[in-house]
C-alpha cells in the first residue's frame, strides 16, 4: 500500500494532521505549484514568492526528515496546472492505492477536496486541522441560539480553552480585556525595532525571477523581498518581536506613523497563516514574557487576543457563513476600485503610504487595512467583492478564511453586523488622532468643503447620512447623528454637494 499526502501552501507545519501516525516508508509526500493557485488572484508577487520558497524549503526539510517528497514546479513541462490534475500524474507515477489530506483552508479548496472520491478510485481520508484551538463543532456549538455572535464572548471562551493569561477561572489582572490600553498615537522621536531581513538565498531567488517572468505586471516590488522562508528563520522573527517590539506592542497597536510601516507589529501573520509558526506555541511564549514581567499586560493580553480572538473568531465565522457570504452588500455598494489602489498615485497621504507600503512590502498593519484602505472604500461606496479580492491579492498573509470576514465583514459592514456591531467609519479627525499623515498632505484636515478640503471628511458625512435608518439605533452613533442634525441645510447640502463631486471623481483625488 502506497499512500499519496498532497500538502499545500498553507499546510506547512511538521505536524500537519495528515502526517501524523504515517509510516514514512508507505507514503509520499505530493507538493506542487500550479497555476490555479498562482492565478485565482492577481497575488502581489512578493505573496507569491514568499509561498513557493517556503513550499521548496518545507519539502527539503521534509525529506531530512525522512519522507519521500514529490515536488513540482510551476516550471515542469509536464505541469497540469491544477491541483486534481497533479494528484492524478502522482497516482500514476507512484502507484498509489489510497489518498490523506488535511482538510481545506477555504470553500474554493474544499470543492476541490470534496469531488476527489469521485475523481479517484482509491479511499481518501480528509483530516480535521488541528492547527486552531476552535473545532469547527465547536464554533458551531458557541454560535448555535446565539443573535449576535460578538467576538468578545468567543474570546472569553478560548481563554478559558487555552488557560492563557487566566488564573483559574478569572482573567489574569482581573479584566478579560485590556483595549482601551491599545489606542497610543505614536510619536516620530520613539525608537521602534525593525523587524529582521532575511536576505534571499538561491532557491528564493530563483522563485522570485521564476515570479517576476510569469508574472511581472502583478502589483508589487521584489526588490525588497525579506521574509524568512523557513520555520528555522521565522522563529528567529519570532524571538526577535518578543524581545524588542511586544513590550510596546499595546500601547501603539493602533499607531501609524509616515515611512514606518512595521511600528511594534510583529510582522508574523504570513509565517502563522501558511504553517511555519504555531500560533498557540506563540501565545504561551508571549504569556511567558508576560509572566517574567518583560511585557505589561495590555501587551501580552492585547497580542493574544489577536490570535485566540480575532484570528478563531473570523475562522469560525468563515465556515458558519458558508460559501455565500462572499456575496453579501448589505449597503448596495457598486463603485469601481480606484486605480490607485494599484500605483499608490493619490494626493491622500493616508491612501498613499498604506498602499504605497503594501505594493514594497505586501504589508499593511490593522489600522491601515481598517481604517485607511477600508474606510476610504466604506465611504466611497466601493463593490465589496472588488475591495476583498483587492486584499486577497496583495498581503502576504492573506488566505480567504482570514481576509474575507476581515474585509467584506469588520471594514466594508457587506455582512450587515455579523462581525462588527458597528461600521468602521471615520473622518479625518480620527487619521490625524492616530498619525502624523495629516500633516504632509496636500489636503486640509480640518476642512470639510472646498477643494482642499480632506475628502474623507465629506465622504463620513454623506456615508452616514446616506445610511442614517440603518446606523441611528445604534447607541455610539447618536452624537454624530445630533451633529448632523445640529448644521444647517445650507452647510448639510454643501457638504454632500462636495461628496458628490468626489465620489464623480474618485480617480482623480
Ligand atoms: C480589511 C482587513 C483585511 C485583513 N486581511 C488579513 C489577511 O488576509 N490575513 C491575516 O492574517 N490577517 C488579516 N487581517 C488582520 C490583520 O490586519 C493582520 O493579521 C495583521 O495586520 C498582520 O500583521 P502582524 O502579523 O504584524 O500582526 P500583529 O499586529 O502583530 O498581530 C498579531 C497577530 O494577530 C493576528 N490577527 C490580528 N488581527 C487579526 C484579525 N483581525 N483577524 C485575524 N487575525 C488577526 C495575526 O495572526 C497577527 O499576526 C485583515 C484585517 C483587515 C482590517
Ligand atoms: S488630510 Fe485627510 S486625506 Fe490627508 S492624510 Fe489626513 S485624513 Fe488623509
Amino acid at each position: 500500500m502506497t499512500i499519496l499526502i498532497p500538502i499545500f501552501g498553507d499546510q506547512l507545519s511538521h505536524g500537519l494532521s495528515s502526517l501524523a501516525g504515517q509510516d514514512k516508508k508507505a507514503c509520499v509526500i505530493l507538493m506542487a505549484e500550479v497555476d490555479e493557485e498562482t492565478e485565482y488572484v492577481p497575488h502581489h508577487k512578493s505573496k507569491m514568492a514568499y509561498i513557493l520558497s517556503a513550499m521548496r524549503h518545507h519539502a527539503e526539510d521534509l525529506r531530512v526528515a525522512g519522507w519521500a517528497v514529490d515536488y513540482v514546479k510551476l516550471t515542469d513541462a509536464k505541469n497540469s496546472g491544477s491541483l486534481t490534475g497533479e494528484v492524478a500524474r502522482a497516482i500514476e507515477r507512484h502507484k498509489i492505492t489510497a489518498l490523506r489530506v488535511t482538510e481545506a483552508g477555504e470553500w474554493r479548496v474544499k470543492a476541490m477536496l470534496d469531488s476527489w472520491p469521485d475523481c479517484f478510485d482509491i479511499p481518501v481520508t480528509i483530516l480535521p486541522d488541528d492547527r486552531f484551538l476552535c473545532t469547527h463543532a465547536d464554533f458551531e456549538s458557541w454560535a448555535k441560539d446565539r443573535k449576535q455572535l460578538r467576538m468578545e464572548f468567543f474570546y472569553r471562551d478560548m481563554r478559558r480553552k487555552s488557560g492563557l493569561m487566566m488564573n483559574g477561572d478569572a482573567p489574569q489582572g482581573g479584566q478579560w480585556n485590556f483595549d482601551a490600553e491599545n489606542r497610543k498615537p505614536a510619536k516620530r522621536d520613539l525608537t521602534m525595532p525593525k523587524p529582521l531581513h532575511f536576505a534571499p538565498n538561491a532557491v528564493t531567488q530563483e522563485v522570485i525571477q521564476m515570479v517576476e517572468a510569469r508574472y511581472g505586471d502583478n502589483i508589487g516590488q521584489t526588490e525588497k523581498f525579506s521574509f524568512a522562508v523557513t520555520r528555522e528563520d521565522a522563529l528567529q522573527q519570532q524571538q526577535h518581536f518578543l524581545a524588542h517590539a511586544l513590550p510596546h506592542f499595546g500601547d501603539y497597536q493602533d499607531a501609524m506613523l509616515t515611512d514606518e510601516p512595521f511600528l511594534w507589529h510583529s510582522i508574523l501573520s504570513p509565517y502563522i497563516n501558511s504553517g511555519l509558526i504555531d500560533p498557540l506555541e506563540l501565545c504561551r511564549a508571549v504569556e511567558a514574557q508576560y509572566q517574567a514581567g518583560k511585557v505589561p499586560i495590555n501587551a501580552a493580553e492585547g497580542f493574544i487576543r489577536q490570535i485566540i480572538g480575532w484570528r478563531e473568531y473570523v475562522r469560525g465565522i468563515y465556515w458558519h457563513a458558508g460559501p455565500e457570504y462572499v456575496e453579501s452588500n448589505a449597503l448596495d455598494a457598486t463603485r469601481s476600485l480606484p486605480a490607485f489602489y494599484w500605483t499608490g498615485n493619490t494626493d491622500m497621504h493616508c491612501l498613499s503610504q498604506a498602499i504605497g507600503q503594501t505594493i514594497a512590502h505586501s504589508y499593511a498593519h490593522h489600522i491601515q487595512r481598517l481604517m485607511i484602505t477600508g474606510n476610504f472604500a466604506l465611504l466611497a461606496g466601493l463593490d465589496p467583492k472588488q475591495v476583498h479580492k483587492w486584499y486577497l491579492a496583495v498581503y502576504a498573509d492573506a488566505y480567504e478564511w482570514v481576509e474575507l470576514p476581515n474585509s467584506l465583514g469588520m471594514s466594508q459592514f457587506a455582512d450587515g453586523g455579523i462581525v462588527g456591531s458597528k461600521a468602521y467609519a471615520a473622518s479625518g479627525n480620527y487619521i490625524n488622532k492616530m498619525s502624523d499623515y495629516c500633516s504632509d498632505c496636500k489636503y486640509s484636515v480640518s476642512k470639510t468643503i472646498g477643494d482642499n478640503a480632506c475628502p474623507l471628511n465629506a465622504l463620513y458625512w454623506n456615508f452616514m447620512a446616506k445610511h442614517q435608518q440603518l446606523f441611528s439605533n445604534n447607541p455610539r452613533n447618536k452624537m454624530v447623528f445630533a451633529n448632523w442634525q445640529k448644521k444647517t441645510i445650507d452647510d448639510q447640502q454643501a457638504i454632500l454637494k462636495r461628496a458628490e463631486y468626489l465620489l464623480n471623481n474618485l480617480h482623480n483625488i
